[in-house]
């Protein structure tokens, strides 16, 4: 069953209709990518569903039950998390400072106890190896990590601390081909650990790479809606 689900959705700034008519499921353990132009109405889809926008028409859904989210801290106690392109990270901090940083911001609380350090670097270095990361210095400042590793501890931190859903807004806009192929492995990851992933981005070529169904919108409507199996390659 999907976690998170909109039926003919919408949404109007005063009378600009941004989005109309989305239907929208995401499952555990499948990436489901958005693509579409600029204006297209992807990010105002992100903000109803991280809980930054209500949406005016149509229904969202969490596990079945129709929400009304006011704010993104109640999209993140359902478990659904946000991964911006402007980092919510500290570059002078430490990387593992970083990563707990994540449980103030979205839970509220600290899983291990505040002056056990040696046990939270420990837990942060096995976090990201279990999402493939390989980095072995946790006191170095996450500033000065690739794009790319940085968006990945982003994405570790998420998972660790109970993200469902992870929503990842143009991930790789910012990134060469080598650092979007990092990120891209840690979609897989994080697909494999059974979170259900929404991507957003500009770029075909990375949708398909990872995508198992693929939302496109133009003008605030889907143009097209499918699964991955049910797209063909020759014609
Ligand atoms: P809301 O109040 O619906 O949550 P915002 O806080 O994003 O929307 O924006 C407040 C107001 O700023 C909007 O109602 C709109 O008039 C204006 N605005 C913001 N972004 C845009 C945009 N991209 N295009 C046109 N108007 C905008
Ligand atoms: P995308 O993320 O795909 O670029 P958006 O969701 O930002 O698309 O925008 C969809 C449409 O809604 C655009 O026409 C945009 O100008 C309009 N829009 C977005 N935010 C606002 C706002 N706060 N107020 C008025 N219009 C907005």
């Amino acid at each position: 069953a999907p976690i998170v689900e909109l039926r003919g959705a919408g949404k109007s700034y005063g009378n600009v209709l941004a989005l109309h008519g989305v239907d929208l499921a995401v499952r555990p353990g499948t990436v489901t990518c958005v693509l579409g132009d600029n204006g297209a109405g992807k990010s105002t889809l992100i903000k109803i569903i991280s809980g930054l926008h209500q949406h005016t028409e149509g229904d969202y859904l969490i596990d079945g039950e129709p929400v009304r989210l006011a704010n993104p801290r109640e999209a993140l106690a359902r478990g659904i998390a946000t991964v911006y392109q402007d980092l919510a990270t500290v570059p002078l901090m430490p990387v593992w400072r970083n990563f707990f940083l994540g449980s103030e911001l979205t839970r509220g609380v600290w899983p291990l106890r505040r002056l056990d350090i040696a046990r939270m670097k420990a837990t942060c270095e096995e976090e990201l190896r279990r999402m493939g990361i390989a980095l072995n210095d946790m006191e170095r400042p996450i500033g000065s990590l690739s794009g790319g590793q940085r968006q990945s501890v982003a994405i570790a931190r998420a998972v660790y601390f109970g993200a469902r859903v992870l929503i990842l807004d143009e991930p790789t806009a910012a990134l060469g081909v080598k650092q979007s192929g990092v990120v891209l492995k840690y979609i897989a990851a994080a697909r494999d650990r059974g979170l259900g992933v929404i991507f957003i981005t500009h770029n075909p070529h990375h949708a398909f790479m990872v995508g198992d169904h693929f939302s496109v919108l133009r003008l605030g409507t889907l143009e097209l809606s499918a699964a991955r199996a049910d797209i063909t390659l020759d014609q």
